[in-house]
């Protein structure tokens, strides 16, 4: 049960993460009032299709042929992709097809000037 609970949740485990080390970005109206205040402006490693269709598979695989527990394997699998569907439904249309095509949007997106300043985000505090 526990498994479940965490598959569902990996996505956005990651994304906390990626976001704490910087890989990732995410930004702030001034004032937080509603979701819509929060900017999820660069996420393509926890959250695009590519990612996790990718970890739905690995879990799939790690349970269910690593631990030989087909059952388990299949339902954690599922978990991690349901994030991503449930995301595809609820978000603005701010997830990539992969990391690639989201890299490649956020570089022609700014001008070479911002590029530096836009491959190195800012870490947290
Ligand atoms: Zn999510």
């Amino acid at each position: 049960m526990l498994w479940l609970l965490l598959s569902v949740q990996l996505m956005e485990f990651l994304w906390v993460l990626f976001n704490y080390l910087g890989i990732e970005r995410t930004s702030t109206e001034p004032t937080v009032k509603s979701v819509g205040d929060i900017h999820l402006s660069f996420m393509p490693y926890s959250h695009s299709i590519a990612s996790g269709v990718l970890l739905g598979l690995l879990a799939w695989l790690l349970i269910g042929k690593g631990l030989r527990n087909p059952v388990a394997g299949l339902a954690v699998g599922i978990g991690v992709v349901s994030h991503l569907v449930l995301d595809l439904i609820t978000h603005a249309p701010d997830i990539a097809l992969g990391p690639a095509f989201a890299v490649a949007g956020a570089m022609s997106a700014c001008s070479p000037s911002d590029v530096s300043s836009r491959s190195r985000p800012a870490r947290a505090a």
